[in-house]
């Protein structure tokens, strides 16, 4: 099959093309596994993360990859309920070990098992990839392939971090940053909390006039100083300064919720910016957001269905992966979600250009 695989880390600074385009024996469905024959997969900034080193895959070369759609072209023992042809979405979660106390409490995303698509296991920059049947998601008719994709991570963890927000309706929200997650996670609050305004921040010009045009209240840059204090903002950025530059945004009792696996480390020493009565006291609250659940999966793919929410996405072949991640890599502008169309014959093609 064809893949993308990552053989080292490395930076997009200095190598444009980290990953490469290989013929490599495809996989195959073991007890309990079924194998996905990919349609399409959405580019995650996690993805960036393994392809530059910040998240450490345990082997190399490894597929990225981890919003991924496809149809079941194998089942291995021991499976039920899924049938070849059928259409499956396979998420970050690949597997946990339901049995620890947090597997057992409904947190399996803590799981010290928890296991990756895309970093622990292969993931969907190729055409085949293998998941337990247990952690394949049933996709819903109403959404296509290229719509469920970004779904998958940027909405599910997108929809984790707005309830670890604990907002209620009439809240003000704050976004930090406006990727592919912030852009969905804008549209699920005004569907949830309508009396909510939504203030989001955002360097690019370009993706502030994106978050007016989905229905912000306000969009301005991290120093910019928002109309109100905010009750809630969930931080999608890799780096640190938005996080100092918006604590003092919030009001007391506000909660901070960060929605990256990793933060730069060249920008650590904004951190001795945090000074306690400013940036913290009046029970001001910094939360992480740590990986995703099954469930938050299923709750969101039936949000979307139930509410029409969609995400916006530009779709690219699985060959411009590299140009892709270097564009995140850059900080380039983004308007939604990107998508890499792997077998052409089930995904649309309406690719786009970058710009
Ligand atoms: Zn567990
Ligand atoms: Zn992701």
């Amino acid at each position: 099959m064809r893949a993308m695989i990552l053989r080292q880390p490395g930076k997009y600074s200095s190598n444009a093309s980290l990953l490469e385009v290989t013929d490599v024996a495809a996989p195959s469905a073991g007890d309990g596994e079924l194998l996905v024959r990919v349609s399409v997969c959405a580019v995650c900034r996690t993805d960036l993360d393994v392809v530059e080193g910040r998240v450490v895959a345990p082997r190399y070369p490894v597929v990225p990859g981890h919003q991924v759609v496809g149809r079941v072209a194998g089942i291995g023992r021991g499976v039920t309920g899924f049938r070849e042809g059928d259409r499956v979405g396979v998420a970050w979660i690949n597997s946990a070990d339901g049995t620890c106390r947090w597997c057992r409490a409904g947190t399996e995303n803590l799981c010290p098992q928890f296991r990756s698509t895309g970093c622990d296991v292969d993931g969907g920059y190729a055409e085949y990839l293998v998941v337990p049947a247990a952690f394949a998601h049933a996709i819903p008719n109403e959404l296509t392939d290229t719509e469920a994709a970004p779904l998958l991570c940027a909405g599910a963890i997108g929809w984790r971090s707005l309830r670890l927000t604990r907002l209620s309706d009439g809240e003000r929200l704050g976004l930090s940053g406006f990727g592919s997650s912030a852009h969905l996670v804008l549209q699920m609050a005004r569907l949830r909390y309508p009396a909510s305004p939504i203030y989001v921040f955002a360097r690019d010009e370009g993706e502030r006039a994106f978050a007016m045009e989905l229905g912000a209240m306000w969009a301005g840059n991290f120093t910019d100083v928002p109309p109100e204090l905010l009750d809630a903002v969930i931080d999608t950025t890799p780096v640190w300064k938005p996080m100092v530059e918006l604590l003092p945004k919030l009001a007391p009792g506000g909660r901070f919720v960060i929605n990256a696996i990793r933060k730069s480390s060249t920008d650590q020493s904004e951190l001795l910016r945090l000074d306690y009565a400013t940036h913290l006291w009046m029970e001001r609250e910094i939360k992480s957001v740590a990986n995703v659940t099954r469930e938050d999966v299923r709750q969101l793919l039936a949000l979307a269905v139930e509410t029409g929410l969609r995400p916006t996405v530009e779709v690219l072949p699985l060959e411009r992966a590299n140009e892709a991640l270097a564009r995140l890599s850059s900080g380039a502008r983004m308007r939604g979600a990107m998508v890499l169309s792997v077998s052409q014959s089930a995904a649309q093609t309406t690719t786009s250009s970058l710009q």
